[in-house]
């Protein structure tokens, strides 16, 4: 990973920070070198490592912005069995979305060139608010 990549991978961490700090949860999340030359993963509160093996490539911002932000998900529910983020009003965990695209979507979305949201699935799906810009309540 060049220093570019690296700091797109970060910036995706300070995004992230925020929708946790939105939240009203504690946890911090940052980014480290696990081996030179690619494996990085996601640390919370200094205690727990997730993402281990999983190679962050920050290829673009969206990138990255998608690769962090489901490698702090999958730690947060790995790490203090939460689901996190949730939709207050359906009491029920949000799921990473490309923005712009409906409840029938499917493929890899690093393949939409879109920036990913955060959706939940009730009543026909809604759009709980942007990666990185999360709103308890949601405007
Ligand atoms: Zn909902």
């Amino acid at each position: 990973m060049d220093a570019s990549a690296l700091r797109r991978i970060r910036a995706a961490a300070v995004l992230l920070q925020r929708d946790i700090s939105a939240s009203g949860m504690p946890w911090r999340v940052s980014v480290d070198i696990v081996q030179a030359g690619g494996n990085y993963l996601v640390l919370v509160d200094g205690q727990f490592w997730g993402g281990v093996g999983v190679v962050l490539e920050g290829a673009d911002e969206r990138c990255a912005v998608w690769e962090i932000a489901d490698a702090t998900q999958s730690t947060i529910m790995e790490t203090r069995h939460v689901v996190w983020p949730d939709c207050p009003t359906h009491a029920r965990g949000l799921h990473l979305w490309p923005e712009n695209r409906g409840a029938d979507w499917e493929g890899n979305p690093f393949g939409t060139h879109a920036w990913p949201v955060w959706r939940c699935r009730e009543e026909s799906g809604h759009v709980f608010g942007r990666v990185g810009a999360l709103r308890y309540p949601p405007d």
